[in-house]
């Protein structure tokens, strides 16, 4: 196996679990009581916008009660610590990673705390809740949405994701299902250009085949043991 120098590092709802932050898909399918269709599609914002923007006014009211679990904190560690090249992309839209201390961090499905012009694309720092017509500063249309992507939407920053997957010489998944795509694939792509992979889940998820050693249990251990075994 070639030395580890490039790190390359997904997380998923599952890590901020032991936050209290539920899942996306918990029981009968539902995500905090709602159907994914209802709340995360460009067709749920069309027909009605007002409860899509009240869903996420309700997941970023719930922030201010939760915060960064032991697997968050031992990422920003690792993060501090590491001399290499790391790069941590999260599919959450909350802000523990950033609470923990995590500064080499993107968020490829956006964040509950911004807002997103769909006219012109601007975006705007967000703590209160954002009602449907609100005016962007930016340009003046009554255009701002929550700065999240829908299923169908395009994931920010693939460009620099991709670049960040060919050099990996480390891939490892914690606390997603491998459901969601482009993100899914991910480990395909590490794999493909060399890469050591490795997934931390509470249960085997659809992507376990893909990776060359699967750790199960909760990311509140599983990671600060990780993150211990690999900085020695
Ligand atoms: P998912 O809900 O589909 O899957 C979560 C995975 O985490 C499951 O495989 C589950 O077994 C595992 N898990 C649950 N508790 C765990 C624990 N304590 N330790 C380790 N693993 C645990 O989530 P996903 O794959 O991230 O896809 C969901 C999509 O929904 C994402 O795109 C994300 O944007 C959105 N989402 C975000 C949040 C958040 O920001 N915290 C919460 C819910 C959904
Ligand atoms: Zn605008």
């Amino acid at each position: 196996m070639r030395d580890i120098h490039n790190i390359l590092i997904l997380t998923g709802a599952g890590i901020s679990a032991e936050s209290g932050v539920a899942t996306f898909r918990g029981p009968g399918g539902l995500w905090e009581g709602h159907r994914v269709e209802d709340v995360c599609t460009p067709e749920a914002l069309e027909r009605d916008r007002a409860q899509v923007h009240r869903f996420y006014d309700a997941r970023r009211e719930q922030l201010a009660a939760v915060e960064p679990n032991a697997a968050h904190r031992a990422l920003a560690r690792l993060d501090a610590e590491w001399a290499g090249d790391l790069l941590l992309v999260t599919q959450n839209v909350d802000d523990l990673h950033e609470r923990a201390g995590s500064k080499r961090l993107l968020h490829m499905h956006g964040e509950l705390k911004s807002a997103l012009c769909a006219r012109c694309e601007a975006r705007q720092p967000w703590e209160a809740a954002l009602p449907p017509g609100h005016i962007c500063p930016a340009c003046g249309a009554s255009a701002l949405r929550p700065d999240i992507v829908f299923f169908g939407e395009m994931p920010y920053r693939m460009d620099v994701i991709e670049q960040a997957l060919a050099k990996a010489d480390l891939f490892v998944s914690i606390g997603t299902s491998g459901a969601v795509y482009p993100a899914a694939g991910f480990v395909q792509t590490a794999r493909y250009h060399g890469a050591a992979t490795l997934e931390l889940n509470l249960d085997p998820s659809e992507g376990s085949l893909w990776f060359a050693e699967s750790r199960m249990g909760p990311a509140g251990t599983l990671v600060p043991a990780w993150v211990d075994e690999l900085l020695g």
